[in-house]
């Protein structure tokens, strides 16, 4: 496989076993995620480097990636703006809050990032199928990568997904199958379904979508001029998004791009909160959720598979967990847009809800970057009806 220079294999972060990038799954001794690791002596870049190239998306940053930007399969997924949001500035009472709006991805969420790195993994190998069981976003965004790497997808989906996600799926091509239910019940349509030598492109299976993510943190650093924010909160279901803007964060501090990292803040809605609830009780790995409600989907994540990473992540930044109603999360989705301009999935907002719940903890000059993770348009339908319900 064609890798870059400072890319030095994966390495499991269980048992610390280490395996080239021809392994495209969880470690083959422990079955814990594998993640990929850097000689970082050997990385070429500087903030100049790094000064934003829209065109070429996360792909700029291929210094710090396992694979070069000429083998990507990409739409320029990332080079997201950074955008202030006064309203929200002046009621938290802080010097500064900005979205990261990470809504802007070619299929409108964050999951574009590690979809792109993980297809480029499939498609240097030269596989034919890939699959995944997901809430919705994920089938979306793995079916226009796959569909553009010319590789058969299968996504397994609950019958909750939105119409939306289902209809993009579609549209993209590929084998779509929606499973009556919620999440689990399409994990575990999955696990009857998968046949020999599809690649399961999972959250944490694959050892790439977490390694796409941490872009994110490498965009947010040179949007506030090379000076770490003081908390960044980040939507929470799987503990993808968390880990990657964790990795990012510390692999700048490592190669000196920045002094210190941001305090993270896992945000997840009251309804399923596996992962705020073990950091609250001081748990290693959180205990599966039972019996989750929430209208936010993609966060209703009862066994999350980074969940042990995430907690990892939270206790290397002194970070912070918070759960929101998800009325809450509603009302800051549709401040976001009514007030910012700005539009925010009802999963996005959890991460602007739960920044109101930390207000008290934010210094006055403190900088706040809030994940906005999902295209508005995504949850139309909810916002709409938050609307409706509160007479407008
Ligand atoms: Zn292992």
């Amino acid at each position: 496989m064609e890798t870059t220079e400072a890319f030095d294999g994966l390495e499991c972060t269980d048992c610390g076993a280490t395996f080239d990038a021809t392994e495209l799954g969880r470690c083959p001794d422990c079955d814990a995620p594998l993640d990929a690791v850097y000689d970082y002596d050997a990385v070429d870049i500087d903030r100049e480097t790094l000064s934003p190239r829209p065109h070429e998306g996360l792909w700029q940053f291929d210094a710090l990636l396992p694979f070069p930007a000429s083998t990507a399969i990409t739409t320029a997924e990332g080079a997201t703006p950074l955008v202030e949001a006064p309203r929200f500035t002046d009621e938290l009472d802080v010097e500064r809050v900005v979205i990261k709006d990470d809504g802007r991805n070619p299929t409108g969420t964050t999951l574009d990032r590690g979809f792109s790195v993980a297809m480029t993994a499939v498609a240097q190998q030269e596989r034919d199928d890939v699959t995944i069981a997901s809430p919705g976003n994920g089938a979306q965004s793995l079916a226009a990568y796959a569909g553009r790497a010319n590789v058969r997808h299968h996504s397994f989906v609950p019958s909750r997904s939105t119409f939306h996600n289902k209809a993009m799926t579609n549209v993209h091509g590929g084998d779509m199958r929606v499973v009556g239910g919620r999440f689990p019940d399409a994990v575990e349509a999955k696990a009857d379904g998968v046949l020999d030598g599809w690649v399961d492109l999972q959250e944490f299976t694959t050892p790439y979508r977490h390694e796409g993510v941490k872009t994110l943190a490498y965009e947010i650093a040179a949007g506030l001029d090379w000076t770490v924010p003081d908390a960044v909160v980040v939507p929470t279901g799987t503990g993808e998004f968390l880990v990657g803007v964790e990795k990012g964060f510390r692999e700048l501090q490592t190669v000196g791009l920045v002094d210190d990292v941001p305090r993270l803040v896992a945000a997840q809605p009251e309804g399923c909160a596996p992962i705020a609830t073990a950091w609250e009780r001081g748990l290693e790995t959180p205990e599966p959720w039972s019996g989750p409600d929430t209208i936010c989907g993609e966060l209703e994540i009862t066994d999350p598979a980074g969940g042990e990473l995430a907690l990892r992540a939270l206790d290397a930044t002194d970070g912070a967990a918070v759960t929101v109603a998800d009325d809450d999360a509603l009302e800051s989705a549709y401040s976001a847009a009514r007030y910012e301009g700005i539009e925010m999935g009802a999963n996005a907002g959890v991460a602007a809800a739960g920044a109101w719940e930390l207000a008290d903890e934010f210094d006055s000059d403190a900088t706040v970057v809030l994940l906005n993770t999902e295209a508005g348009g995504k949850s139309s339908d909810l916002l709409r009806s938050h609307l409706m319900g509160k007479g407008i």
